[in-house]
């Protein structure tokens, strides 16, 4: 059986990144690879919109997110963060591993979180050191306003906006300077249509001076030594040589597309799947600001998430996602970023049908299809 992968994460990754990566290694400290580094590093600041250090590591998201709490912050300091699932709770559990005071916004699962509520939070209290959030909430399918909380956090001079943005970077507008993003998280295995394996976080000149006084542990994850060395195309520790191989090679098909068409195409593809799954009866998880990254569906009255998910993987060989914590067996996830086209779609909704057919679920085959068809046609 042929595999498809519609995960959120990780994601498919094309034959050109995947051609780049088999290439024999490079050492790391070798000029052939600081070139490399150093235009990674610049692409980088491209995709990210900014002029700040954008710093590339070797771990999992969640170390780009662990690193954005020892680096800004001391035991005892106070911040603020947004629970609305999964993504946003790991933020909370974080800070409570470092001994910070974090108070949490919590968000019903399915909605964002309003500009206001941060607003609030921080005139009641100055005092809070730094503000974390999802761009986009993996878990429901949710995208945060990140630019009118942006503004919001700019007013404060002693606060960090701090952007967990591994499932939205690449995927829709995250402008990191224009909207005073103080420190912004991706990852490898979403957007960037790589393997997992790389953090990334940009870092502004607000966040770098608030860094001189955070007083946490931390020894891996040091943004300070990792900006040193980067100046010098340079990591601190050895990098994950194939992946920045590979990242090279993703940022360069990015870079040809155009970030605005990236942004258009997800856009399309994320439509398109919401749009057919609608016209086949089902809804869609969010209640509002449904995001591009990842459409999370509710199953049909008397059906399991968990079964419809299980059912497009065993019986069609594609892998989605099903629903996480409280949303488990209510929810199933597909996800359109990263290295996606028109007919990622079309097998996704047609093997979405021919699941809920399967279970005797009543819908007329090729009908979320056609609706997707409709969408994605090229006139
Ligand atoms: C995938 C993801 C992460 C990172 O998870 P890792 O498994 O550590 O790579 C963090 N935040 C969001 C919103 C994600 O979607």
């Amino acid at each position: 059986m042929k595999k498809y992968l519609l995960a959120p994460g990780p994601t498919q990754v094309s034959p050109e990144v995947l051609l780049a990566m088999a290439q024999p290694i490079l050492h790391h400290r070798a000029p052939e690879f600081a070139k490399i580094l150093e235009r990674v590093k610049q692409d980088l600041k491209w995709l990210y919109q900014t002029q700040n250090d954008v710093l590339i590591i070797a771990s999992s998201g969640t170390g780009g997110m662990e690193g954005s709490v020892t680096n800004f912050l001391s035991p005892g300091d106070k911040a603020l963060f947004v629970n609305s699932g999964k993504f946003g709770e790991r933020w909370g559990k974080i800070c409570a591993a470092y001994g910070v005071k974090a108070e949490e916004i919590k968000v019903e699962w399915g909605y964002a979180v309003k500009p206001e509520q941060i607003k609030a939070a921080l005139q009641k209290d100055p005092s809070i050191k730094a503000v974390f959030t999802q761009a986009n909430e993996t878990s429901t399918g949710v995208a945060h306003p990140i630019r009118e909380i942006g503004e919001v956090v700019k007013q404060f001079e002693g606060t960090l906006m701090v952007v967990d943005a591994v499932s939205a970077m690449g995927v829709f507008d995250i402008q990191t300077d224009a909207w005073g993003l103080d420190v912004v998280v991706t990852g490898s295995q979403k957007a960037l249509a790589l393997p997992p394996g790389l953090a990334f976080v940009s870092v502004s000149e607000k966040a770098w001076r608030q860094s001189e006084k955070a007083k946490n542990a931390k020894f891996y994850f040091n943004f300070k030594k990792e900006r040193e060395g980067l100046a010098k195309n340079q990591t601190a520790y050895t990098p994950a040589v194939s992946l920045i191989v590979g990242l090279d090679q993703s940022l360069r098909m990015l870079k040809e597309e155009g970030l605005q068409n990236v942004f258009a195409r997800q856009g399309l593809l994320a439509k398109a799947t919401r749009e057919a799954m609608k016209g086949l009866g089902l809804s869609l998880f969010p209640k509002e600001y449904p995001s591009d990254a990842v459409t999370a569906i509710e199953a049909p009255q008397g059906y399991d998430g968990q079964a419809i998910y299980k059912d497009l993987r065993v019986k069609y060989g594609v892998t989605a996602a099903g629903g996480q914590d409280q949303l488990k067996g209510k929810v199933f996830r597909i996800a359109t970023m990263g290295y996606m086209d028109t007919f990622d779609i079309i097998t996704a909704v047609a093997a979405v049908e021919m699941v809920l057919k399967g279970m005797g679920h009543p819908l007329k085959l090729g009908t979320g299809v056609g609706i997707a068809q409709e969408i994605l046609l090229k006139k």
